[in-house]
């Protein structure tokens, strides 16, 4: 996977998988558009990778701000190859009855309106070039439900559809869109979550939740970048409109009996 001379743009770069994603474009000689709402963060690993990187601040949720982002990412770089639309959030825990109008309207704004602005302005840039690829960030809670997060789940089930909506309209120009569906990741997200189910001893969720999962671990960040390398990659050039699972199995065998 070599992306010497192409551009990347990485949404919720700063941080998790986005950063890792990030890292990895530039080791394989990609220049690389971080994009956070987190400015310490984005500007430190900017300035951690050099003149191969720059970090714009932006709330996804906000069209000035994704087109700010785009514009800069053109205008420095000259084109965007590649487009991880990634910046997420997971909302409350809390069952469907009791959750909260605000907190799921922030989902949704973040993990649905986000990833749709994202691919309304970096789209037409890729239509201009007459090229590019594109990984949306679901989840596996974009593939099954999860009690407990009804905005999450229904958030990530949107950004699969989507996924299937662009790449239909897209292909005919060689431009291609995915999504994937990581299952539980070692990141920031997932200890939030872990202190909201279980606040006096957060790492027991992990330790739960792990022994349902085939390979008995919670992934690395560095595992679902590897899968958005390729899926940007010319290796995955017959593919798009998929969703791919990097999950340790979780959806295809949960807990069994032997
Ligand atoms: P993270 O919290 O470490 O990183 C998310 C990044 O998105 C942060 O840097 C945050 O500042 C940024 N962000 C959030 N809202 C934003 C906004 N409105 N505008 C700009 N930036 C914003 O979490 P992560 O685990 O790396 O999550 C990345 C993506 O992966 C998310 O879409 C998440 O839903 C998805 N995901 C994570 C897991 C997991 O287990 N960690 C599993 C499946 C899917």
């Amino acid at each position: 996977m070599d992306f010497t001379g192409k551009v990347a743009v990485v949404t919720g770069g700063a941080n998790g998988i986005g950063r890792a994603v990030s890292l990895g474009f530039v080791e394989r000689g990609a220049k690389v558009v971080i994009v956070d709402r987190d400015a310490a963060a984005g500007e430190a690993l900017a300035a951690e990778i050099g003149k191969a990187a720059i970090f714009r601040a932006a709330d996804v949720t906000r069209a000035a701000d994704v087109a700010a982002y785009v514009k800069a990412a053109v205008d420095s770089f000259g084109a965007i190859d590649c487009f991880h639309n990634n910046a997420g959030i997971e909302g409350r825990v809390a069952p469907t009855a009791e959750y909260d109008e605000a907190v799921f309207d922030a989902v949704m704004g973040v993990n649905v309106k986000g990833v749709f602005l994202g691919l309304r302005h970096v789209l037409p840039v890729m239509i201009g070039q007459g090229r590019g690829a594109v990984v949306n960030t679901a989840s596996i809670a974009g593939l099954v439900g999860t009690a407990g997060m009804p905005a999450y789940v229904a958030s990530k089930h949107a950004v699969i559809g989507l996924t299937k909506v662009a790449a239909g309209e897209v292909g005919k120009l060689g431009i291609r869109v995915n999504a994937i569906c990581p299952g539980p990741i070692s990141t920031r997200m997932v200890q939030d979550i872990a202190r909201q189910v279980s606040p006096n001893n957060p790492e027991s969720v992990e330790e739960t939740y792990a022994s349902g999962i085939p390979l008995r671990r919670y992934g690395t960040a560095e595992e679902v970048a590897n899968l958005v390398l390729f899926l940007c990659s010319d290796l995955a050039s017959n593919i798009t409109g998929a969703q791919y699972v990097v999950d340790g199995g979780r959806t295809a065998a949960p807990a069994g009996v032997a």
